[in-house]
């Protein structure tokens, strides 16, 4: 039997390390992929069209809005963000596990559509620390920061709608405990019961 791959959705304030996390765990897997998102905000030094985000302008999200073409979408710090639907759904009908690095009113929307979806939250150390990885990071405005670490405590106030929360201290540890959480997520009942009927 084919089992369908599960979609995981990984938010968290900006700067706590989610795509670090994540790509150091799937590092190597062929089992999982990342979404690409599409967002109008602008590419930071270092980024690709493609890469980390499809750059696009606020005509064309506003048209893949109307034409349904996104699983969630929202607002953040001035800024469009969505996930492209079609993406995840082939991946997942493939069987790999699709993760997403979205904020919280995408992961509701995404929680709606598929309440199977695995939720996780990642937190860094400290609000402090938070602020330093902002600073070192050299992509964000003073002003942007500020706005991103407003928003953390904000977002910090949602996160009980999550199943599992990752504090990334050290980023391997933060890793392992992201696979840790898939090698479980797998033997849940509803993914292994089908077993039962085979022996
Ligand atoms: P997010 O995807 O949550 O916005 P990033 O993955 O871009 O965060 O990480 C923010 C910054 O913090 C990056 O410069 C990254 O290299 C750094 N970082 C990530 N994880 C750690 C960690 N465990 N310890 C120290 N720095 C980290
Ligand atoms: P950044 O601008 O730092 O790359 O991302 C800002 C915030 O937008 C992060 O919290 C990130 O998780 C979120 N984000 C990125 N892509 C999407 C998306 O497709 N949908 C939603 N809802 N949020 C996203």
């Amino acid at each position: 039997m084919k089992e369908n791959g599960r979609l995981i959705v990984i938010s968290g304030p900006s700067g706590a390390g989610k795509s670090s996390v994540v790509f150091r765990a799937i590092e190597g897997r062929d089992d999982a992929c990342f979404s690409i998102s599409v967002t109008t905000r602008k590419a930071r030094p270092g980024e690709q069209d493609g890469k980390e985000y499809f750059f696009i302008d606020q005509q064309r999200f506003d048209k893949m809005v109307a034409d349904d073409e996104l699983l969630e979408h929202a607002t953040y710090v001035g800024n469009s963000y969505g996930t492209p639907r079609r993406f995840v759904e082939d991946k997942l009908a493939e069987g790999k596990n699709v993760f997403l690095d979205i904020e919280v009113q995408g992961a509701r929307q995404v929680s709606v559509k598929m309440p199977e979806a695995v939720k996780i939250f990642i937190i860094p150390p400290t609000l402090e620390e938070l602020k330093k990885r902002l600073i070192l990071r050299g992509t964000d405005s003073a002003e942007t920061i500020e706005g991103r670490l407003i928003r953390a405590r904000e977002e910090y106030g949602e996160a009980d709608f999550y199943d599992y929360i990752i504090i990334n201290d050290d980023l391997d540890e933060a890793a392992q405990e992201l696979n840790a959480i898939l090698k479980a997520e797998k033997c849940r009942y509803p993914y292994r019961s089908y077993k039962l009927a085979e022996v």
